[in-house]
């Protein structure tokens, strides 16, 4: 019998680096310029290549052009780009029911991906969640409902952080530049406090820790912050990974004050640092854990989960909206949990660490301008600095990204001074890909003078 219903097979695609046009070929160029005429200038793109397909690691442009993709999308299409458990099960749930409302009428899938994130996030205690669209939307939730339970409002976040582009989060970030400059006014209440920067402050967790409570004790008053939220390794921040002890002394002083404990795992969590949340390397268990980015396979969904008192303080009504918690988006989300079970995808990120960062060691052996090699699992990165002066090296930094880009490697920027590479390819990068992304690294670094 045959299937009428079966798609038109696309030759599948071979998973190799390949360059057939300039970067940008004339495709791109094209619809750059219809870009430039019809989206706003206040959207940019990283790199002016217009996507096709694609597939694991690798990106298609429109031009045909192949680039091995270290960025993921920012960390979003973590098990790799058209994942097939996650393209099957969006696709049957497409058919099945796209849109009811879940504070109309719920489905089964959203307490799923509830019920799987209350499983993988750190803490041995009943969980609840909320579902929704973004990271920033999970961020805002995070708050308010640190606000409801605690029946305070002060916000502690910490230098270097980034938590998106909505209105509290525009203040709770460190970047004026480009998040917030000139869309003030910003919402009240937010304190931000130094963090634990080894490669600059030279201090031990410790140190640092009693310095950031000092800060926070002296300048908003502990009884006064309903919350802190930190991101176990800062992400836009430039994969900043905190001295040891850090963390837990800050947990545990919000514990001691009754302060709400939250982990913004948006970036570094769903399996990304060789774990289910980042929080684990450092032996936190925060009180409520933000992801968003990696937990659909490439689907917008977002959530807040902890503990259930906390959670609950809410008034019914309280949280969610029009699109919170999707169903396809849950679906993908439920898949994407399945595939790093079944498939061990944990370890993959632990392989690539084991690939990538000897060899970013051997590049700083070479290019003295690396300052640090840094960052957990497929959540590595560059800091460069000039060797002299110690000066930032944001020109070095972009020139580098470019060079990469013109030979078919995506790399992205990091870093408050923008001079921080970070890598943070999907597991499915091949140890052949990774090779041969590296060798373009090393050529990208000679070609921009480094
Ligand atoms: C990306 C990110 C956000 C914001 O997520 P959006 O989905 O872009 O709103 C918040 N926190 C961290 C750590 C992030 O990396």
């Amino acid at each position: 019998m045959t299937d009428t219903l079966t798609p038109p097979t696309v030759a599948p695609l071979v998973a190799e680096r390949r360059l057939v046009t300039a970067v940008p070929g004339p495709r791109s160029i094209a619809l750059q310029e219809r870009r430039r005429a019809a989206v706003s200038a206040g959207v940019s793109s990283a790199l002016p290549v217009f996507i096709e397909r694609a597939h694991g690691a690798i990106l298609v442009d429109v031009d045909g052009n192949q680039f091995i993709d270290l960025g993921a999308g920012i960390g979003v299409t973590t098990i790799g780009h058209t994942d097939d458990a996650v393209v099957a099960a969006a696709q049957a749930q497409l058919a099945d029911v796209v849109h009811t409302l879940f504070t109309i009428t719920p489905y089964e899938e959203y307490v799923r991906v509830a019920e799987l994130l209350a499983e993988h996030t750190p803490g041995d205690f009943a969980k609840k969640t909320v579902l929704v669209n973004s990271g920033a939307e999970a961020v805002e939730n995070g708050v308010k409902i640190a606000r409801k339970y605690t029946g305070r409002s002060g916000v502690a976040v910490l230098e270097h952080a980034y938590h998106g582009r909505t209105n509290l989060t525009m203040a709770m970030n460190f970047k004026a530049m480009p998040y917030s400059l000139g869309f003030g006014p910003f919402a009240g209440d937010v304190y931000r406090a130094p963090n634990s920067y080894p490669l600059h402050d030279g201090l031990d967790g410790a140190t640092a820790a009693a310095r950031t409570i000092g800060y926070l004790e002296k300048t908003v008053g502990a009884s006064d912050l309903a919350c802190l939220v930190v991101e176990p390794i800062q992400g836009e921040g430039g994969f900043i990974v905190p001295a040891d002890g850090f963390l837990p002394a800050l947990q545990e002083w919000c514990t001691t004050n009754g302060i709400v404990f939250i982990a913004d795992e948006i970036q570094s969590g769903m399996a990304r640092t060789g774990v289910y949340f980042a929080a684990a390397h450092f032996g936190l268990v925060p009180d409520l854990v933000l992801s968003a980015k990696g937990i659909a396979g490439g689907l917008p969904l977002a959530g807040v989960t902890g503990r259930a008192e906390i959670m609950d303080a809410s008034q019914p009504g309280g949280l969610g909206g029009t699109f919170g918690g999707n169903p396809v988006a849950c679906a993908a989300s439920v898949a994407v949990f399945e595939r790093i079970e079944r498939d061990g995808l944990l370890g993959e990120a632990k392989r690539i660490e084991a690939g990538l960062r000897p060899a970013l060691e051997a590049l700083r052996e070479r290019y003295p301008v690396i300052a640090e090699v840094r960052g957990i699992g497929a959540m590595l990165a560059v800091e460069l600095l000039d060797p002299a002066t110690r000066a930032p090296r944001a020109d070095l930094v972009n020139a580098i990204a470019a060079e990469a880009a013109q030979r078919g490697v995506l790399v992205l920027t990091a870093g408050t001074y923008g001079n921080v590479l970070r890598f943070l390819p999907s597991l499915a990068l091949s140890d052949e890909l990774l090779a041969d992304a590296v060798s373009v690294l090393d050529e990208a670094f000679a070609a921009a003078g480094a």
